[in-house]
């Protein structure tokens, strides 16, 4: 893998930070030229997981969420990871309608909705605390298929 650019942003998990930090993604990787589908599907993936920082991982004082983000000629590598209470079962938290909060009116499609947009997601646990979402979306892929037939 040859990253030709790469940034780091670190803020608090609040939900005012949401639009904030799927803006400043988006914004990022509009140098490898992505087409308005491939920037809305990294904004609604990058959405996600930082909802779910801001709902799940710090149940009492609010601690923080680091997004990095690396670009390759036509990839993006994203990563979400917070230092909060962790995801005990992966498999389970990644299945469609899991959720541990559905009196909050959350339907538990967080990781579904991120794995129908995004190339790749990993779920990973970090060595200290909390949880890290590293997802990659290929640029160009659908002309491609156009092209290939
Ligand atoms: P929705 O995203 O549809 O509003 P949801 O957040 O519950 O609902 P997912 O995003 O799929 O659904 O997450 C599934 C479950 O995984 C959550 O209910 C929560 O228990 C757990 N989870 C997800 N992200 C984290 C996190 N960063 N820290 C701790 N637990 C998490
Ligand atoms: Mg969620």
């Amino acid at each position: 893998m040859n990253t030709i650019n790469e940034m780091t942003l670190n803020f608090k998990a609040v939900s005012e930070n949401e639009a904030f930090a799927r803006s400043c993604v988006a914004a990022f990787c509009l140098q490898l030229n992505p087409t308005l589908d491939e920037i809305t599907d990294i904004k609604t993936a990058v959405s996600e997981a930082v909802t779910n920082c801001v709902v799940h991982a710090y149940p009492k004082e609010k601690g923080d969420v680091s997004i990095n983000v690396k670009l390759t000629q036509d990839t993006a590598i994203i990563s979400v990871s917070d230092y909060g209470v962790g995801i005990s079962n992966f498999a389970k938290a990644r299945q469609p309608f899991f959720t541990t909060k559905p009196d909050d009116e959350r339907s538990g499609m967080g990781f579904t909705v991120m794995e129908s947009f995004m190339d790749k997601v990993y779920l990973l646990k970090n060595s200290e605390k909390g949880v890290t979402v590293l997802m990659e979306k290929k640029f160009g892929e659908s002309e491609k298929e156009v092209v290939g037939g």
